[in-house]
């Protein structure tokens, strides 16, 4: 769950400020992820953990209410996730995020590797311990299931997981801390000596799509004035799943993902920004 407060100037250590508004937003890279793949018309289920709080009830139902299947998202003693997010009046935010129920997904609970198996692909985050993106990433390997990985928060990666990704999709900043590269071609092309396909997302620039043996493919984004990009980067990777799963070419999925990711920056807010597919498809069109 999103805590959002907003404030003139955010506070310093041992200082009090006084905000002027405050939300609670539904959020979570992996439910954002979730949301946006349902919006685009995906079978969607959701592996994870909430807490027994109010949060928990919330985060269930926003996801139920998308369309997502909870089926396995089990509820555990404690607290749910949380991101306390401090928004200045210059738009900058800093953010204390708390993982609570998310720090106990360490493996995969009775029914997820049947869930795994039985899905186009697999979408891993990183806001969960890296032995349970482990674990599921390999139940997906052995089921033929395409693993499809946003490496954020930014960390370094183990080998092992690098080596059962079939697409990365880092944005800007994590294909910097990944390769040490700050250009996204030379970033693209250090990331291939680990994974046969990766998608560098580039904000407003658009996104940069490398795969082995061939030229990188910059993909531009539609022009649109942005409210809030809280999430784009969800957004475009759900709506790329939905559309490579239905077994559209790659240059008409990526587009059609930007379509998604353009459209929800117009919007304020995460997954209440989300598009729908029908709405997607118009955009898209032009
Ligand atoms: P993240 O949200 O993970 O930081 P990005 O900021 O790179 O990721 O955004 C992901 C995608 O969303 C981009 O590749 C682009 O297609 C789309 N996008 C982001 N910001 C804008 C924008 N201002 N205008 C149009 N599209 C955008």
């Amino acid at each position: 769950m999103d805590l959002v407060a907003y404030v003139a100037t955010a506070p310093r250590r041992g200082e009090t400020v006084t905000g002027h508004a405050f939300r609670t937003v539904p959020g979570g890279k992996g439910a954002n992820q979730a949301v946006a793949a349902a919006r685009s018309g995906g079978a969607v289920s959701m592996i994870g953990a909430v807490g027994e709080d109010d949060f928990g009830v919330r985060l269930r139902a926003s996801l139920t209410e998308a369309g997502v299947d909870t089926g396995g998202l089990r509820t555990v003693e404690g607290e749910s996730g949380t991101a306390h997010i401090v928004v200045d009046g210059e738009g900058a935010n800093s953010i204390v995020v708390v993982p609570g129920a998310n720090g106990t997904v360490d493996g995969l609970a009775h029914g997820d590797e049947r869930r795994i198996a039985a899905a186009d692909a697999l979408l891993l985050q990183l806001e969960i311990p890296l032995t349970g993106v482990l674990a599921a990433a390999h139940a997906a390997r052995e089921h033929g299931v395409r693993v499809v990985l946003t490496p954020a928060p930014a960390q370094p990666l183990p080998p092992e997981l690098l080596a059962v990704t079939d697409l990365l999709v880092p944005n800007e900043h994590e294909a910097a801390v990944l390769t040490g590269k700050s250009d996204p071609y030379d970033a693209a092309s250090a990331l291939l000596a680990s994974v046969p396909e990766a998608v560098i997302t580039l904000g407003a620039k658009g996104s940069l799509y490398a795969v082995r043996d061939a030229e990188p493919v910059h993909v531009p984004a539609p022009r649109v004035k942005a409210e809030d990009t809280t999430a784009a980067g969800d957004t475009f990777v759900g709506a790329l799943a939905v559309a490579r799963g239905e077994g559209r070419p790659v240059q008409d999925a990526l587009a059609w993902a930007s379509a998604a990711a353009a459209l929800s920056v117009q919007r304020a807010g995460a997954s209440a920004s989300m598009p729908h597919r029908a709405e997607t498809d118009a955009f898209a069109a032009g």
